[in-house]
């Protein structure tokens, strides 16, 4: 059974935040627990305070499906003062994390502090991405693969306070196999009002995840036009998730990277429905024009004739969604 140290677990924590789209700062000095992060993604900000220990077997007496984090080395959780605290567990064999709630374990954790949690939600969550699971003393403990840590991060006390309502939790866990299986109506009618924003923005969330996942993986994870890799990449929607005709398909998706999702977004540069890639030159007039035009023909350069396109071709962009998204931002082809 593998137990990595606390800086290999805090690795992991980090690549984690990355692999969900995130970026961070670390501050805290390097080799401290709790380490403290600011996250970051398009506007959204959170800091926070993380507690991470190796999931172990439960020990003597223990059912033998049971899983444990002993949380050695702190007298007890502190709040992270504006933001958030984590305890996580990290299984290495399956690669996900558990979630404990912080909520109900601020006591004094005295001399021999253990949570626990059951194998089967590690199990699901590795299936799912994503699986509550009722401890049975009202508490949700949470278990979610690495692409889901910013989504957990960012709605974790909600998440948690879900424990206390079994029709909360029997929701929650079908979002967590299929985000698209529960519709919003329904989250609006079962889910207390103060938890609703969550769960709606946890499932916003795990949607946005599966999709970037396969975008980037059809792509093999490089910028559809011009190349570029670096961990730079967005899985951009082509038809934009607020129009009702968008949907989360891989063929109405194109990974690029962050200057090109950019560039697409604001029409600076399209591609047609045979792939070919097109810069705006009414655009670039105008900002020639307001001598905004610095970095053009590098710009120019630096892009491909056609997409690269993926091998499969149901990956590929569906001529519906390139046409409707292209007459949405004003391009004439
Ligand atoms: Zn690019």
């Amino acid at each position: 059974m593998a137990r990595l140290a606390k800086k290999q677990l805090l690795n992991v924590v980090e690549g984690a935040i990355r692999e969900g789209g995130w970026y961070f700062l670390r501050l805290s000095p390097i080799g401290s627990h709790p380490a403290q992060y600011q996250i970051y993604r398009d506007g959204q900000s959170h800091r926070v305070r993380v507690h991470i220990w190796n999931l172990t077997r439960g020990g003597q007496n223990r059912p033998e499906d049971e899983w444990r984090i002993q949380a050695t080395g702190v007298d007890r959780f502190e709040p992270e003062p504006d933001g958030k605290t984590l305890i996580l567990g990290w299984q290495d064999e399956r690669e996900v994390f558990a979630g404990f709630d912080f909520a109900r374990h601020r006591a004094d954790l005295g001399i021999s502090p253990s949570i626990q949690l059951r194998e089967a939600a590690l199990h699901q969550a590795v299936l799912d991405g994503f699986a509550p699971h009722n401890k049975g003393n009202g508490e949700l403990a949470i278990a979610f693969r690495p692409d889901c840590l910013a989504a957990y991060v960012a709605n974790l006390e909600s998440l948690h306070e879900c424990g206390r309502a079994a029709e909360e939790i029997e929701m929650l866990s079908r979002i967590g196999q299929d985000p698209d299986a529960v519709d919003d109506t329904e989250v609006e009618e079962k889910i207390a009002e103060s938890r609703r924003y969550a769960v709606l923005s946890t499932k916003r969330a795990l949607r946005e995840t599966g999709f970037r996942k396969r975008v980037l993986t059809a792509y093999g994870q490089s910028c559809a036009m011009c190349g570029i890799q670096l961990r730079l990449l967005d899985g951009a929607h082509i038809l934009p998730t607020a129009h009702p005709d968008s949907t989360d398909g891989t063929d109405n998706g194109v990974a690029l990277c962050a200057l090109h999702h950019r560039a697409f977004d604001r029409a600076l540069v399209t591609f047609d429905f045979e792939f070919r890639i097109h810069v705006n030159e009414s655009m670039a007039r105008e900002l020639k024009a307001a001598e905004h035009a610095g970095g053009l023909e590098a710009f120019k350069d630096a892009l491909r004739p056609v997409l690269t396109l993926p091998p499969d071709r149901r990956d590929r962009p569906a001529q519906r969604f390139v046409e409707k998204a292209n007459e949405l931002r004003g391009w004439s082809l």
